[in-house]
């Protein structure tokens, strides 16, 4: 079974996203856009988050309305890159935790190495999106949900900005149950295991680092 791969359609998300891809877009500008595309694909990675109801009482009088069932969501931003997609989450998810799992690529074997991981105790029965713009061999994110995964989560969602084919491939094979957003899915990787076209490292476009 393979997993859902949804591409994030709309206008918005898809205009803002070429901007991104630009070489000569700044370092202010390509921040500025991955937090508006991250609040805009934040809507739709929480869109079939389970509800329940609840009596309230308005200035006007009693009624029963809908709320979201689920214990406060964790958001899992892969660093570094991964930290370009937190404050556009947390901007519609003011209430999210945040769990920071640290994994790098090696450059020559381009397999992921995971030096940090910092999360509250109770990742137990909650829903988790992981966070990372570029699902490029997908070695990370398969490694990260490997991780995640022994914390015992109720759900994963993964969300990134730019997919390749073989990282969307290769993550659904692993973790079927695991539904992938992402606002794009380009060619192919070159190489050295990145995007094409793309738009670069996106952890050097965020963070000035080039
Ligand atoms: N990581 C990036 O930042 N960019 C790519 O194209 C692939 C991996």
């Amino acid at each position: 079974m393979k997993s859902k791969l949804q591409v994030v359609q709309h206008p918005l998300v898809q205009h803002k996203l070429s901007i991104m891809r630009k070489v000569g877009t700044s370092v202010a500008e390509f921040r500025q856009l991955l937090k508006e595309v991250a609040m805009l694909m934040a809507y739709e990675v929480t869109r079939d988050l389970p509800m329940t109801k609840v009596r309230i009482q308005t200035p006007m009088q009693k009624m029963v309305t809908p709320v979201l069932r689920s214990e406060k969501l964790v958001l899992v931003p892969i660093l570094r890159a991964g930290m370009g997609l937190l404050d556009g989450m947390l901007a519609i998810l003011p209430s999210a935790r945040v769990a920071h799992l640290g994994i790098y690529r090696d450059d020559r074997s381009l397999e992921p190495v995971e030096y940090y991981f910092k999360a509250s105790k109770t990742l137990k029965g909650r829903d988790l999106i992981l966070l990372d713009p570029m699902l490029a061999t997908g070695n990370s994110a398969v490694a990260a949900v490997d991780r995640l995964k022994r914390a015992q989560p109720r759900s994963i969602r993964f969300l990134c900005l730019v997919a390749a084919p073989e990282g969307a491939r290769a993550l659904q094979r692993q973790h079927p149950d695991v539904p992938i957003y992402s606002a794009a899915i380009d060619k192919k990787l070159n190489s050295q295991g990145y995007i094409l076209p793309g738009l670069g490292d996106a952890g050097d476009r965020i963070f000035g680092t080039l």
